[in-house]
């Protein structure tokens, strides 16, 4: 999906006006990446159409180009379509609040159960009691009090002879008694929907009168995950939807269509196998992921609102030419702190995290203090020309910085590659193909 947008919003991205038919075309490409993900037919259309309305009538902001401005939309339109952000869990005011999992097979209930207590407990301080209800594999229960060891947290099991609704019942007793304030009832999956399963999840819900329904569906069965939420849905009126393994899952097509096919939000989102890897799910992340440009938007956003217009033009113009200075450098470094933390910063640059050495680097702040003090201590030719730099130059520069030879030689390759991850940086945001230099 990522990789059919990108090309179209390159094509786009490096004129200086969107006409009509660039729209159509964008419009044409991203229709087509959208249903080659299985994402559902109805969905898309209305998708489309709202981006066309949009892209079309809208006027032109100033701030971004006429490019920025359709991914713009297109990202707006996106991230409706997941829905906003609803991380919430009910709280009962008769406790406990009782939350049923439910789900095929493989696709990360018990995982769920126990990273959502853990997430319970951290985040609202609260006494979760976990429930094994998948009687069906002894294993099951065994996983599910495996977790409640890890976590310390009790877990209510009657083995695989009790039915299901009697342990669930039963298992709301104990809580009442004990003063647990949420009960998390892992159930039985099969590999497909069937009517056994339902017919069992069924009882279980008319006994217990759950607070929340968690569907769990697994991101990286694409379009079947969709398919599954809708039968859930029906059968059970779900709360609202957990999409697992999203750390493996790169298409994201199961994310785009849920909410639309089932009314039911995304709630949260399985970014590992460890406890804590649980997140509330971010449409407006999930969006940008699905265009695969990292946060550009809000790398642009923020630029925008801290760096004089003017001046970022100008600096551009200096990166593109590579006439940009060390003197250029030292100002730029005045707005950059503006925007906020420089690793913040660069890690939202699209393809940062492939980058090898920016994932782990920590960008000191107070390093920056001696970074200002070699520039100062550079002549104004030095800072023009880093490459008139020999060794009784660094020498002199370490000397009146207070710093050493190895410390100065480091800044001037950081600015050779600050250089060369600028220049990256407007070619993606600029889509400018070809042209400027090469390295
Ligand atoms: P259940 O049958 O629905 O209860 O599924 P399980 O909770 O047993 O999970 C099935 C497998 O998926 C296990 O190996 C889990 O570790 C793994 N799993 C669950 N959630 C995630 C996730 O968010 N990311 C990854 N990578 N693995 C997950
Ligand atoms: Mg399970």
């Amino acid at each position: 999906l990522a990789d059919r947008l990108q090309s179209t919003i390159k094509k786009i991205t490096g004129k200086g006006k969107v006409s009509e038919q660039d729209v159509k075309e964008m419009t044409r490409e991203v229709r087509l990446a959208l249903l080659e993900a299985d994402v559902n037919f109805k969905v898309v259309k209305d998708l489309i159409n709202r981006i066309k309305e949009r892209a079309v009538g809208q006027e032109v902001m100033e701030s971004l180009t006429p490019g920025q401005q359709v991914i713009k939309v297109v990202k707006e339109e996106l991230t409706d379509l997941m829905g906003g952000e609803q991380s919430k869990i009910a709280v009962s005011d008769r406790p406990p609040t009782v939350i049923m999992m439910v789900g095929l097979q493989g696709a990360g209930k018990t995982t769920t159960t126990g990273k959502l207590a853990n997430l319970l407990r951290k985040k609202y301080n609260r006494s979760p009691l976990l429930v094994a209800c998948d009687v069906y594999r002894p294993a099951a229960i065994k996983q599910l009090e495996t977790l409640g060891e890890q976590l310390d947290m009790p877990v209510f099991s009657l083995g695989t002879e009790v039915s299901p609704i009697d342990i669930a019942k039963q298992a709301i007793d104990k809580a009442k008694n004990e003063h647990h304030d949420y009960v998390i009832i892992d159930t039985a999956g099969r590999l497909h929907v069937d009517t056994d399963l339902m017919d069992e999840l069924q009882q279980i819900k008319s006994t217990v009168v759950p607070d929340e329904i968690f569907l769990v569906v697994d991101s990286m069965t694409g379009q079947d995950a969709v398919n599954v939420a809708e039968s859930f849905n029906e059968q059970l009126d779900i709360s609202g939807v957990v999409l697992t393994k999203l750390d493996g899952d790169t298409r994201g097509g199961a994310a785009l269509s849920i909410k639309a096919v089932t009314g039911k939000p995304i709630k949260f989102a399985g970014m590992g196998e460890k406890l804590d890897q649980l997140e509330a799910f971010h449409p407006e992340r999930m969006a940008s992921r699905i265009l695969g440009m990292g946060d550009v938007l809000s790398l642009i956003e923020k630029a925008q609102t801290s760096v004089n217009e003017k001046q970022a033009k100008e600096l551009e113009e200096k990166m593109r030419t590579m006439s940009f200075t060390f003197d250029d450098f030292l100002e730029q470094m005045g707005q950059v702190r503006k925007m906020g933390p420089l690793d913040e910063l660069i890690s939202m640059l699209p393809g940062a995290n492939k980058m090898k050495g920016l994932k782990n680097a920590q960008i000191d702040e107070k390093q920056i203090v001696h970074v200002e003090a070699i520039i100062q201590s550079m002549t104004k030719k030095e800072r023009q020309d880093p490459s008139l730099m020999n060794a009784s130059r660094k020498k002199r520069i370490a000397k009146g910085s207070g710093t050493n030879v190895s410390q100065v030689n480091r800044l001037l390759k950081q600015f050779d590659d600050m250089k060369k991850m600028m220049k990256q940086m407007t070619n993606m945001q600029k889509g400018k193909k070809g042209k400027g230099m090469k390295f």
